[in-house]
């Protein structure tokens, strides 16, 4: 994302919301050289990768599902809406910084349990505990609707995720 003032590539971004349709990200990008201010309007579906389904279709990558999955994983937990689409960017940023075309869904899934388990280890468990079982993000989101709040003393352990990109450092000690 080019700078429209001085052309640098290096900015952070400090605000972004979705739009009412759930298709355009609005984001306020502060440039890191110049540090002047600049919105971007990304259409998800054409910087995203496709998602691979279990069944081998391709269907677009839909950040309301992601959110809706978070938020139910969340529910009576100290998480804040603000928090929860930060975690969505770290997702999308995450899937977009892998630089593929297609993405198996499994891996937005390993990635969500990844961030739940930095945010919230109960709302993690949640998650992971339907999660694991199904594989698949949609049967999956129907049996989240269902699952009431912090039931079973599990041992919560941290996800592994199957493949890592290159360039991202890992802090977290390895299992
Ligand atoms: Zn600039």
């Amino acid at each position: 994302m080019k700078c429209p003032f001085c052309s640098s590539l290096e900015n952070r971004v400090i605000d972004s919301r979705l739009s009412r349709e759930g298709d355009v990200t609005r984001r306020r990008r502060t440039c890191a050289k110049c540090e002047r201010r600049f919105t971007t309007y990304e259409r998800v579906e054409e910087i995203m990768p496709l998602v691979v389904k279990k069944d081998g279709r391709r269907e677009a990558y839909d950040r309301m599902k992601v959110i809706t999955g978070l938020k139910k994983a969340c529910e009576k937990r100290p998480v804040s809406i603000t928090t929860i689409e930060e975690v969505a960017d770290r997702i999308e940023q995450f899937l977009q910084n892998r630089g593929e075309k297609e993405i198996a869904g499994a891996v937005i899934g390993e990635e969500v349990m990844r961030q739940l388990y930095d945010l919230d280890k109960v709302a993690y468990v949640r998650f992971a505990s339907v999660y694991r079982s199904f594989q698949d993000l949609d049967a999956f989101m129907q049996e989240l609707k269902e699952l009431v709040d912090g039931r079973g003393n599990r041992r919560v352990q941290p996800p592994r995720r199957r493949s890592e990109p290159p360039t991202r450092e890992r802090s977290r000690a390895r299992d």
